[in-house]
């Protein structure tokens, strides 16, 4: 099965938080935390649509002007997500600079600004053109944590304790398809367009009877033809779960917090985890509102998720990072 998202971390374990998740066919990618940046090439960059923060502390959030600096004077929406207080800080952030000759640029870009507050989504607008003047849009009320729902994905928040409020995220495929490329040439249909239309139609939910229209061009001349979506459906495509991918990081170890996250990650294929102190420390964690690798560990066994990608580790056991994740492996283990 071909993967839709394809994830890796920015930087190493010691260096600034951050996943950057390509989305195949797409062209775009989705961007967990807001850290260091630079490993990022800027055609990368530019593909970014959606950026995910967990919260606002320097590590997390140094990016930002890296990424307006490059996306600016583009045709470009990028939508931004955070904890409460979140909208404030990126306009404070704009607003540090001189906006004089925007008006003038022929480019529209726009910064969509969502706070997720635990019972509402507040969002703005900020627009290059309008030097970044504040535009509120209609609060709306998240349904089972989703924060973003597109047609083949969705991405849900939880609001986890760190001393102050910290993000995690979720991501889901809705469904995951498979093309059969031998049935499509026994049944003599090309690839193109057409079937990336017809995977919408399926997430939809469109009726078995919808027609689906193939076109195509053979020795210069245009062929088309006319089939309903539930055979084709049942003949050319395989259809699994989707890929879940969670994110989380700074968070204190303690009931609430597990809990949350259990609920949160459940069944992820791909888990990105602090693993900032050793057990050893784990007073030292807890006083830093983090987790030990051993509690990553023991959250990811019970979130039943299938991989894991340790990161975000105190630059105390520099050149000792292999005993963290020992540790988390124990952990996980351990029955
Ligand atoms: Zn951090």
């Amino acid at each position: 099965m071909k993967p839709l998202f394809h994830p890796r971390l920015i930087n190493d374990v010691f260096g600034d938080p951050g996943v950057y998740v390509e989305y195949l066919f797409e062209k775009r990618a989705l961007l967990f935390d807001l850290g260091d940046l630079h490993r990022l090439p800027p055609r990368r960059i530019l593909k970014v649509t959606d950026v995910f923060v967990s919260h606002t502390h320097l590590d997390h959030f140094n990016g930002f002007d890296r990424l307006l600096r490059i996306c600016l004077g583009r045709e470009k929406r990028l939508r931004l997500f955070g904890p409460p207080g979140f909208i404030e800080r990126v306009y404070h952030k704009l607003s540090a600079y001189t906006w004089n000759l925007v008006e003038n640029y022929t480019n529209n870009f726009l910064l969509e600004v969502t706070d997720v507050e635990p019972a509402s989504l507040r969002t703005v607008r900020l627009r290059c053109r309008n030097a970044f003047r504040m535009e509120h849009k209609e609060p709306r009320a998240p349904v089972d944590n989703v924060i973003l729902d597109e047609e083949t994905f969705r991405v849900r928040a939880v609001r986890l304790d760190h001393s102050i409020p910290c993000l995690a995220f979720a991501l889901e495929e809705k469904v995951h398809f498979n093309i059969m490329k031998n049935k499509l040439e026994a049944m003599g249909l090309p690839v193109g367009a057409w079937l990336k239309e017809m995977k919408a139609s399926v997430v939809r939910g469109d009726p078995e009877d919808t027609p689906v229209r193939v076109r195509w061009k053979k020795e210069g001349k245009a062929q088309e033809r006319v089939m309903p979506l539930g055979s084709l459906k049942s003949e050319i495509l395989q259809i699994t779960p989707g890929q879940k991918i969670s994110y989380a990081v700074d968070l204190v170890y303690h009931q609430e917090n597990a809990e949350k996250f259990v609920k949160l990650a459940r069944g992820s294929d791909l888990l990105f985890i602090e693993c900032c102190f050793l057990q050893e420390d784990k007073d030292l964690a807890a006083q830093k509102y983090h987790l030990t690798a051993y509690q990553a560990g023991l959250l990811a066994k019970t979130a039943g998720v299938k991989r894991v990608i340790p990161f975000h580790f105190s630059p105390r056991y520099e050149g000792r990072d292999q005993l963290l994740v020992d540790e988390l492996h124990k952990a996980m283990e351990n029955r």
